[in-house]
C-alpha cells in the first residue's frame, strides 16, 4: 500500500508541476488562440503522463456492504456476473445476486481485478452460492452436497467389505464420480439422502488371501562305519521352511463370487537336519565272550519270529537290544532264575527282570502281557511274558538287557548276535 501511495504522490506532484508551468506560459501569452492551444496541450500532457505512469480511472465495487473488487468499467462487472451464472448450476443466480454500487477511483492498471477474480469475489460474497459437488452415477446426477462429505461417504462404502487381514482392492460396479462445482444453497440435498444413495451402490472387493504354512524339515541319517554304534551327532541343524499360498477372492457386496488359487510358493526353503550315526559295532572281548558263553543263555524269542531293530549302544546309548517281533510272541526266560520284577516300569512299560546266578540279571521290556510274578522261580525257556509295545515304544518289540554286577553289558555275545 505504501508503494501505491508513493507512486500516487509522484504522479500528483508531476501533474501539479506541469499545470503550474502551463499556467505560467498561458498567463504570459497574448493570444487567445495560443492559450487554447496551450490548454489542449496541457490536457494531452496530463493524459499522457497519467497513461505513462499507468494510473487510470476505475470503479470500486461495493457489494453487499463490502468493497469486493476494482473494475475498469461497469460492463466488466456484468461480464463477471455472466461468468457466475455460467458457473453455478441452476438458473436463479440473478435472483440472489445483489445490485452493486460503483465508486469512481484513480488507480494503477495492475490494481484492477480480472473478470475471473471479480466472479470469484461475487461468489464468495453471496451466501446463497456455495462450493459443493454433484454425485454422478453412470453419468447421471444423483445428489448434490459438500464435496468432502460425498468423498468420505464413498470411501466408507468402498472399504465396507474389506477383509482387514488381507490386502484388498475395490471398485464400484457403476461409474461413480464426485464432480465439484458451484451451487445454489437451495440445490443442496441433505446428507441423509446422499448416504442412502451411496449405501445402495454395489461394490466389488478383491481380496488377496495370503497364508503361510510351516514346512517341517526332515532328518537324514548319515551312517559312518568308522564311528561306534553309540556315536550320534547333529551335523546340520534342521530349520523349518515357510510355504505361502495366495488366493484371489472376488466379492460382490461382501458375498463371495469367485475364488482363484494363484499357487503356492516356497518363501523359506527348509534345511534338513543331518545326523551322523556310527555303525561300527565293537566286537566283544575274549573275556566278554568267555563270560557270555559260560552264562549259557538261550535266545529270548522263538526262532524265525524276530529281527534286530536296534543294537546295544545304538545312537542314543541304547542299553540293550531291540528285537522286533509280532504282538503276542512268547518271551522266554534265557536261563533259570528268580523273578525280581514283573509289572509296570515307566518307559519300559510292562517289564520282567530275572535274577540269575553270579549276580547276573536279564530284563525284558514293552511286554503286552506278563506271565510271571515277583518271587516266582522260573526255568530256562519258560514263557514269562508276551511281546507288545507298552511304555515308550513305537512298535511291537522286545527290549532285552543283560546286567552284570549292576552294570549293563552288550547282550550280543550272550544271545549270539552282533
Ligand atoms: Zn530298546
Amino acid at each position: 500500500m505504501e508503494g501505491e501511495c508513493a507512486i500516487f504522490n509522484d504522479v500528483i506532484s508531476l501533474i501539479i508541476k506541469s499545470v503550474k508551468k502551463l499556467a505560467f506560459i498561458i498567463k504570459n501569452s497574448s493570444s487567445k488562440v495560443k492559450q487554447g492551444v496551450f490548454a489542449i496541450v496541457a490536457v494531452i500532457a496530463i493524459m499522457a503522463s497519467l497513461t505513462f505512469t499507468g494510473v487510470r480511472l476505475a470503479y470500486k465495487v461495493n457489494y453487499s456492504g463490502n468493497i469486493i473488487a476494482t473494475v475498469s468499467s461497469k460492463k466488466q462487472f456484468d461480464d463477471a456476473l455472466a461468468l457466475v451464472a455460467g458457473l453455478v448450476e441452476g438458473n436463479e443466480v440473478s435472483s440472489v445476486v445483489e445490485k452493486p454500487n460503483f465508486s469512481a477511483t484513480m488507480t494503477l492498471n495492475e490494481k484492477i481485478n480480472s473478470t475471473n477474480e471479480v466472479a470469484t469475489a461475487i461468489i464468495d460474497n453471496t451466501d446463497e452460492i456455495v462450493k459443493a459437488a454433484t454425485l454422478m452415477v453412470n453419468g447421471k446426477a444423483m445428489a448434490c452436497a459438500d464435496e468432502g462429505f460425498i468423498n468420505r461417504a464413498l470411501n466408507v462404502r468402498l472399504n465396507r467389505f474389506n477383509d482387514k487381514k488381507f490386502e484388498c482392492t475395490n471398485h464400484f460396479v457403476k461409474k461413480v464420480e464426485c464432480v465439484p462445482g458451484y451451487f445454489m444453497v437451495s440445490q443442496l440435498d441433505n446428507n441423509r439422502k446422499v448416504e442412502d444413495i451411496i449405501s445402495s451402490l454395489s461394490v466389488v472387493t478383491e481380496v488377496n488371501e495370503v497364508s503361510d504354512v510351516v514346512i517341517p524339515y526332515e532328518s537324514i541319517i548319515e551312517e559312518n562305519d568308522e564311528k561306534s554304534v553309540d556315536y550320534s551327532k547333529v551335523k546340520v541343524s534342521g530349520v523349518s521352511g515357510v510355504s505361502r499360498t495366495t488366493k484371489k477372492v472376488v466379492m460382490l457386496n461382501g458375498v463371495v463370487k469367485s475364488s482363484e488359487d494363484l499357487g503356492e510358493t516356497v518363501v523359506v526353503a527348509p534345511v534338513n537336519e543331518v545326523i551322523v550315526r556310527g555303525t561300527l559295532r565293537n566286537p566283544a572281548t575274549a573275556a566278554e565272550m568267555q563270560q557270555a558263553s559260560s552264562a549259557g543263555f538261550i535266545f529270548p524269542l522263538p526262532t524265525g519270529t524276530w529281527s534286530v531293530s536296534s543294537y546295544y549302544g545304538d545312537g542314543r546309548g541304547h542299553k540293550g537290544f531291540d528285537l522286533r517281533a509280532p504282538s503276542g510272541t512268547s518271551i522266554y526266560a534265557v536261563a533259570n532264575g528268580t523273578v525280581v520284577q514283573s509289572g509296570w516300569n515307566g518307559a519300559y512299560g510292562y517289564c520282567v527282570i530275572i535274577e540269575h546266578t553270579n549276580g547276573m540279571r536279564t530284563l525284558y521290556a514293552h511286554a503286552k502281557q506278563l506271565c510271571c510274578s515277583v518271587g516266582d522261580t522260573v526255568s530256562q525257556g519258560e514263557v514269562i511274558a508276551l511281546v507288545g509295545t507298552t511304555g515308550q515304544s513305537t512298535g511291537n518289540h522286545l527290549h532285552f538287557e543283560v546286567i552284570v554286577g549292576g552294570r549293563n553289558v552288550n547282550p550280543g555275545p550272550y544271545i549270539n548276535i552282533g
